[in-house]
Parts: C-alpha cells; structure tokens; sequence
C-alpha cells in the first residue's frame, strides 16, 4: 500500500471507494464479494494472474447479477440505476472517510457502514424550483455541475430529477430575494411545469 510513488496515493482512495461500494452493494441486496480489490506492483505479473483467475473462478459460481442473491434481475437493476445516480453525492457527503488512509485491513471493514450509508440515503433531499417565484436569472442554470436544470431568458426553471446530483449548488446560488430553490425531503417532488408553461410575462411600466 506504502509503494505508490505519487503524493495522491490514489491507491488509499480506490481502496475506500471499494470499500464504500461493497457497502453499497450489500445494502440493495447484492453480494460484495462481485467486487474486490488487491494491491500488487507491476512486476508480480504471476501474482496478477492468479489473482485474476480467482475472482474470474468466484464471479461465475456467483452467476448473473441477482442469481445467487435470489433477487429480481428487473428490481436489482432499477436499484442500481437509482443508486448510481446518488454516487456523486454519496462522495461528496462522505469525502472525508474516503480520504483515510487505512493501513490494516482489520479497519476495513469498520470504514462504512450499511446503516450510515442506509441513512444517507433515506435522509436525501431534492431540489425543486417553486415556478411562482423563480425569476429565470439563469445563475442556477449556469452552475449546476450536472446539466440538470432547464430554462432559458424569460423561462421558469425546471430541474431534471433523472439527472439531478442532489449537490445543492442551485440552492445555494439562488439570489436570496427570489427564494426560488426548494429543499424537499420525505414528500414527492411536484412534476415540473411544461414547456408551454414557462414562459414569464413581465409587467412593462406602460401595464402597471
Ligand atoms: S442540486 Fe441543483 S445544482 Fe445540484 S445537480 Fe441538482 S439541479 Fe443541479
Ligand atoms: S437562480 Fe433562482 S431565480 Fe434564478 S433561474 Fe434559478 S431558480 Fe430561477
């Protein structure tokens, strides 16, 4: 583990990204051991491929996704679309663990566990923009990092659930006096406006 050359140690961080992602893996059901890592230099090249036979050997007594589970295949793959969508925020909210550097693998793993990443989960929170309030400044458009918001000059704003990262950067860039971004939590969020709908008529001096 000690070996990497390079200051990022990017080698710590795959680790906890496995770690995290097995976690994940047992929380929708789905066997852990589908996913593994092991560190070794370049010049084990023996050792690589006795690794490789081995999880190649342990993958196919597993079966297809779902098999050895007793899972649907339909529902574990709805469960991992959903959940995939999640990881950027998954990260995000977890950035710290995943910058440890566990040196024993008795820490392992002690890192995540399935109730915390279970309550990350169910304590999520969506984004909506209130149409009678949003102004189409454009900012949140601007600085979404996931292209998940829809609008233009004089449009109402709408966000793409399907695409949305939950990261809250629309939130937080929403001019205050607008107050247009909405944080939804335990409740479904509004269906958004249709296109023929979202156009703002604003008052000219003349009408007033
Ligand atoms: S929370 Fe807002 S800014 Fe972040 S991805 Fe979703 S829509 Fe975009
Ligand atoms: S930042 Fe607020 S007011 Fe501006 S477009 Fe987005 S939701 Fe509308």
């Amino acid at each position: 583990m000690n070996e990497c050359n390079y200051v990022t140690h990017g080698n710590y961080h795959a680790l906890n990204m496995v770690l995290l992602c097995r976690k994940i893996m047992e929380l929708i059901g789905l066997n852990p051991e589908r996913l593994s890592i092991e560190f070794m230099s370049a010049g084990e090249g023996i050792v690589f491929a006795e690794v490789m036979n081995a999880f190649g050997h342990r993958v196919n007594r597993l079966g297809p996704l779902g098999r050895s589970e007793g899972k649907d295949q339909f529902e574990i793959r709805s469960r991992l679309k959903e959940i995939t969508r999640l990881v950027p925020y998954i990260k995000l909210a977890k950035q710290d663990k995943l910058a440890a550097r566990l040196e024993n693998p008795a820490e392992y793993e002690k890192l995540f566990t399935i109730e915390e990443i279970d309550s990350l989960i169910s304590d999520i929170v969506s984004y909506h923009i209130d149409p009678n309030r949003c102004q189409a400044c454009m900012i949140c458009l601007r600085r979404c990092p996931a292209e998940a918001i829809a609008g233009g000059k004089n449009q109402i704003h709408v966000i793409d659930q399907e695409k949305c990262i939950k990261c809250g950067t629309c939130f937080d860039v929403c001019p205050p006096r607008f107050g247009a971004v909405k944080k939804i939590s335990g409740e479904p969020v509004p269906p958004p406006l249709r296109e023929e709908e979202r156009t703002i008529v604003r008052k000219s001096k003349g009408n007033r």
